[in-house]
């Protein structure tokens, strides 16, 4: 098993600023073939973790994948080590097409022998991505007229092509219509299935169709930690979603 070691583990994660702790010693093992929710309030810390996991924020304690230390990395080091994310505005090529788009992202880092691959037909791994993404019919469509959700597809798929084994998800959900809610819930458990994935969410009932398990954050620290049914019926997660 190629990928059995890609799990994250994170321990004892502090991020100050000037002063103002924003993450306190936070501990996450994530593995393989999760899929993870990390919820809470507004200010909890969610997208402060995910920025020190990425190498946008400087932190303490460890993070690793898949065994090596990620804390201290430049970012582009750290997205060579497998870790992809996304913002909650979609960065895509909107001049582009969604095969190019994802052909771009195949490409990264391996030179110029990219723009070869067009006369060659379309690479499986692409090819592969705009089956799990859902708009292969789309494929010659241009990235700047999709719809909020399928940009937010493409650049899943984007990712996904770029061969990163752990994926963080900044609210995927924001702004979509319960259409593409539903169908980016489907697209999260296949993506799930193979690789290891953080969504960070601030919608409970969005993870209420998920197996997965649930991180609880609350003033930077990890309040609760299980299932949706679990967390929900945590009196301490309560009180911090109902002000009870
Ligand atoms: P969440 O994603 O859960 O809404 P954040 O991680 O964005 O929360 O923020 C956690 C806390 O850290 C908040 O109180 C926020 O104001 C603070 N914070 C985040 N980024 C910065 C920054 N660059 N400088 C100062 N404070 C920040």
């Amino acid at each position: 098993e190629r990928f059995r070691h890609d799990y994250l583990e994170v321990r004892g994660l502090h991020v100050e600023f000037d002063g103002f702790v924003a993450v306190q010693s936070v501990d996450l093992t994530v593995v393989q073939g999760e899929l993870r929710f990390l919820i809470g309030p507004n200010g909890a810390g969610k997208t402060t973790i995910v920025d020190a996991i990425t190498g946008l924020t400087r932190a303490s304690g460890s993070v690793r994948f898949g065994g090596t230390e990620l804390l201290g990395r430049k970012t582009h080091k750290i997205a060579r080590a497998g870790v992809g994310r996304t913002f909650q505005t979609a960065s895509v090529f909107e001049e582009l097409t969604v095969l190019q788009n994802l052909d771009i992202a195949a490409g990264a880092g391996r030179g110029p022998l990219t723009l070869l691959r067009q006369r060659r037909g379309v690479p499986e791994p692409v090819e592969q991505a705009l089956e799990t993404i859902g708009l292969a019919h789309l494929r010659d469509t241009r990235a700047g007229i999709l719809a909020h959700g399928q940009k937010q597809w493409l650049e899943i798929g984007m990712l996904l092509v770029q061969d990163a084994r752990l994926l963080l998800l900044d609210e995927p959900v924001a702004g979509m219509s319960q259409a593409e809610r539903e169908q980016t819930g489907l697209l999260l458990q296949r993506v799930g299935e193979q690789r290891t994935v953080v969504v960070v969410e601030h919608d409970m009932e969005f993870l209420r169709s998920f197996a997965s398990s649930v991180t609880v954050l609350h003033m930077g620290s990890v309040l609760s930690e299980g299932t949706y049914a679990q967390v929900q019926a945590d009196p301490r997660v309560q009180e911090v979603y109902l002000g009870a």
